[in-house]
């Protein structure tokens, strides 16, 4: 039997898609992924700490909130609470990225979402039911789909770069930062966004000194965020200049970068443990490429203004894969859900119970 509706991806777009999809007895299945570079079940969040912004979660004792929602069996995989973030003898802090798909995930499961933990890895959309293919090798059918595979870290595509990944390179500070070869050295971020200071500045927790690599004289970062960076006295921004090339040894890996001014040629080394890319991201669709409109970006494309809907019939795109623009956890949450109550009304309109 045909599912009335597969969601592909488990960030806050599929999750919201799968809170409200399951609400609406459609029975959704989603496709939470597997751990693929740059890519991982729960989505960029999950490579985040704490997340001050999506609305609900201010400060406060989050862990027993979390704990107290999430199943026992998924305690393992929540990361621990800050340390030293108190308040009357208990924790208080912002939600962090993992806690909150967590709960998201519990809030879908708890109204009946299935989750498979493959990948779908490819689509036939030609004919109906649609088919989808999981990294499996299994086969399943479903009457509408909702596309929310989110977006995977850019790398700059420098051969060093490629050389050095693992062993000193990463695009992923809260993952790695800690990692013992980090410690008490200086580090670079390569960046100007607001990812770039949130990398920044939790580096400075085990850095010597965070040099911030930025192609430009200017921040795109949010105004907040920008303070935060410019007013760390372990941040050292190295304005206008781009990296030309990582240097080490096979014992040592990455030891330092060679970076060159872009307002006169010239180059300088910067001794450093680590580098760490927030260049921005790349959407996850190839899976897609010939059989949904994808943009010159690899976004896929809405078709109506405040509509989730793609140039298939009955397939709805929903969060940072459809995104270019706000890629905000709120914001994917939010068309998460437009693409359930679009599923929902185009199986109505189908006559499909
Ligand atoms: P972003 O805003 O697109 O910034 C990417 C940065 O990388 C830009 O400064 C860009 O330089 C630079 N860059 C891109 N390609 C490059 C290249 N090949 N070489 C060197 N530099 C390169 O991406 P993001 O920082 O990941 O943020 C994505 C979205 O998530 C944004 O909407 C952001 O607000 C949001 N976000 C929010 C928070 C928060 O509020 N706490 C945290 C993280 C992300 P240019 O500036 O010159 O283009």
């Amino acid at each position: 039997m045909a599912e009335k509706v597969i969601i592909i991806g488990s960030g806050p777009a599929g999750w919201s898609a799968a809170i409200y999809a399951s609400r609406a007895s459609l029975e959704p299945l989603l496709f939470e992924g597997t751990i693929q570079p740059e890519m991982i079940p729960l989505g960029q969040l999950a490579y985040t700490t704490e997340v001050e912004n999506y609305p609900g979660f201010p400060a406060g004792d989050i862990r027993s909130l979390v704990e107290s929602a999430v199943d026992k069996n998924r305690h393992y995989n929540l990361p621990p609470a800050p340390v030293g973030e108190e308040r009357d003898g208990r924790p208080h802090y912002a939600v962090q990225g993992v806690e909150l798909m967590e709960l998201m995930k519990q809030q879908a499961m708890n109204f009946g979402t299935r989750v498979v933990g493959e990948d779908i890895v490819d689509v036939d959309l030609d004919s109906r039911p649609f088919k989808l293919t999981a990294s499996s090798g299994d086969g399943h059918e479903a009457h509408t789909v909702i596309i929310a595979t989110g977006a995977r870290a850019n790398y700059l595509g420098l051969p060093s770069e490629d050389a050095y990944k693992n062993r000193g390179v990463s695009a992923c500070a809260v993952c790695d930062g800690a990692l013992p070869r980090f410690r008490n050295k200086p580090l670079v971020v390569v960046g100007g966004g607001d990812s770039a200071v949130e990398e920044a500045t939790y580096l400075t927790k085990f850095a010597s000194t965070v040099y911030m690599v930025h192609r430009r004289d200017e921040l795109r970062a949010s105004k907040i965020m920008q303070q935060r960076a410019l007013s760390n006295e372990k941040i050292e921004m190295v304005w206008s200049h781009q990296i030309d090339e990582v240097l080490g040894d096979d014992q040592a890996g990455l030891t330092s970068v060679r970076v060159r001014s872009r307002k006169d040629d010239s180059t300088k080394e910067l001794e450093a443990g680590g580098m760490f890319l927030a260049i921005g991201h790349t959407p996850n669709t190839e899976f897609l490429k010939g059989k949904l409109n994808i943009n010159d970006m690899g976004y896929l494309q809405w078709t109506q203004p405040f509509r989730t809907n793609t140039n298939v019939d009955g397939v709805f795109a929903a969060g940072d894969v459809a995104d270019d623009y706000y890629r905000q956890a709120i914001t994917s949450a939010g068309t998460g859900c437009m693409a359930a109550l679009d599923a929902e009304r185009w199986l109505s309109d189908q006559g499909i119970e």
